[in-house]
């Protein structure tokens, strides 16, 4: 393997994608839960998590989970729930019935669909905003016309048409749930990612913009959901003296000890964005004469720059193949793919990753349909043009990564990566 890069000495420390950065404040409530023993699923700062969730993402109630694929969940048994009625126990509120989804994005945005019994059909993305693509969505109702669900994704905190989405979803009589999981902060329009579903979901899990180490939020401007979600999430138990339980529950409340970390981590909300946007402007700045773009930001939104990613343009892209588990490329002058550029910033030990590989390309849902702008898009792992509908997200997971963009990465680490990544080009 040819690697275009010289002698660089790897960073002491690795610089990762994206890692928790803990400031002090967060401890102090984690102790105040320790010494007065509200070591549990109850106390001041799940109610104080609450709050602030709520008020940060401009909705009424925020319910505290363990995190957000539980959250993810319960939207999608109060979606199944409200559009077909209370399932038979053992049956999925959403048994039988297929759900729209987003297709680039990570797994825990779709697979609740499946735990309630759902079918995802998947729905191709926009290539100018890297998210669902309306068009696309707009045709797989003519598909499906009888659909009555969508589940929707901002991608590495990059908003875009969500707008547009919900008002596909009112013509067609469907809900929306937005997995905001990774674009808590964002905005659209002035209005907060996380309140445009009828049902939403942010997270802080270890690598997302906060963190409480795990955790999420169920977002809701309905206080019986609001009521409900954390009844659910407390195993169901009815109001009776003894455990009486007239349906289903989970244990997915989030532990007081966790919302410690997290109420301390929503005091440096901004100033994680900031840092993040400071990354994202420095990687466009020093990038900008190669043949790349990075993910791109639409008018009238403002991300929360999470995760900084780039695309190669096509005419720069060398070869590159990819199975189920390993890449392989040919080095090519004046040329490179994202496999080599991952595997230069991997060679001073920064982290860098692929696009998240989009749904409809993995094995358990390559039998699913994927719905583009002009019909049905029918899946081979590279090729993005089959049977004439072309797959953009395919196209983006071939040509496109996302880029070392933590915190605490300094600005000298941060050209040196951005040198890096310019050798790939030589
Ligand atoms: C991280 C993530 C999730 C899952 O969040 P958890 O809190 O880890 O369950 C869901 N959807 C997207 C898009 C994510 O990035």
């Amino acid at each position: 393997m040819i690697l275009k890069v010289g002698s660089n000495k790897p960073f002491e420390k690795k610089v990762y994608l994206a890692s928790p950065t803990m400031h002090g404040e967060e401890i102090e409530f984690v102790k105040e839960a320790y010494e007065t023993n509200w070591m549990s699923t109850i106390g001041a700062n799940i109610n104080e998590v609450e709050k602030i969730a709520a008020q940060k993402a401009q909705t009424k109630y925020a319910v505290a989970l363990c995190n957000c694929t539980s959250a993810l969940h319960l939207c999608c048994k109060f979606a199944g729930e409200k559009l077909y009625g209370r399932p038979k126990v053992g049956e999925g509120s959403l048994a039988g019935k297929k759900v729209f989804c987003s297709d680039m994005t990570f797994d825990a945005t779709v697979n609740p669909v499946v735990y309630e019994g759902g079918e995802p059909v998947f729905i191709d993305t926009d290539e100018t905003t890297w998210n669902m693509d309306p068009i696309a969505l707009k045709k797989a109702f003519e598909i499906y016309p009888d659909v009555r669900l969508v589940v929707y994704v901002e991608l590495y905190g990059f908003p875009s048409n969500v707008k547009e989405i919900k008002k596909i979803c009112e013509e067609h009589g469907a809900l929306l749930i937005e997995d905001a999981a990774e674009a808590m902060g964002a905005t659209v329009e002035g209005q907060a990612c996380g309140s445009f579903g009828d049902y939403s979901a942010i997270s802080y899990n270890g690598n997302k913009i906060i963190t409480g180490s795990s955790g999420g939020c169920l977002l809701t401007n309905d206080l019986e959901v609001a009521n409900k979600a954390r009844k659910w999430s407390t195993q169901a138990r009815e109001d009776a003296p003894w455990y009486q339980h007239e349906e289903i529950g989970y244990n997915y409340r989030m532990s007081n000890v966790i919302a410690g970390v997290i109420r301390g981590q929503y005091l440096h909300l901004e100033e994680h964005i900031k840092q993040k946007q400071r990354i994202y402007e420095l990687y466009q700045e020093s990038l900008k004469d190669l043949p790349i773009k990075m993910n791109p930001i639409t008018k009238g939104t403002i991300p929360n720059y999470w995760l900084s990613a780039l695309i190669i343009n096509e005419e720069a892209m060398c070869r590159q193949v990819r199975d189920d588990s390993k890449a392989l490329y040919i080095p090519e002058r004046g040329k490179t793919c994202p496999t080599e550029i991952l595997n230069a910033i991997a060679s001073i030990n920064a982290e860098g990753r692929p696009i998240w590989k989009p749904m409809h390309m993995q094995p358990m849902y390559r039998k699913n349909d994927c719905i583009g702008r002009s019909g049905t898009i029918r899946c081979s792992t590279n090729a993005y043009i089959l049977s004439g509908v072309k797959d953009i997200g395919a196209d983006i997971f071939n040509r496109g990564c996302c880029l070392p963009s933590d915190n605490k990465m300094t600005q000298a680490q941060q050209y040196r990566i951005i040198e890096i990544i310019r050798r790939c080009f030589d």
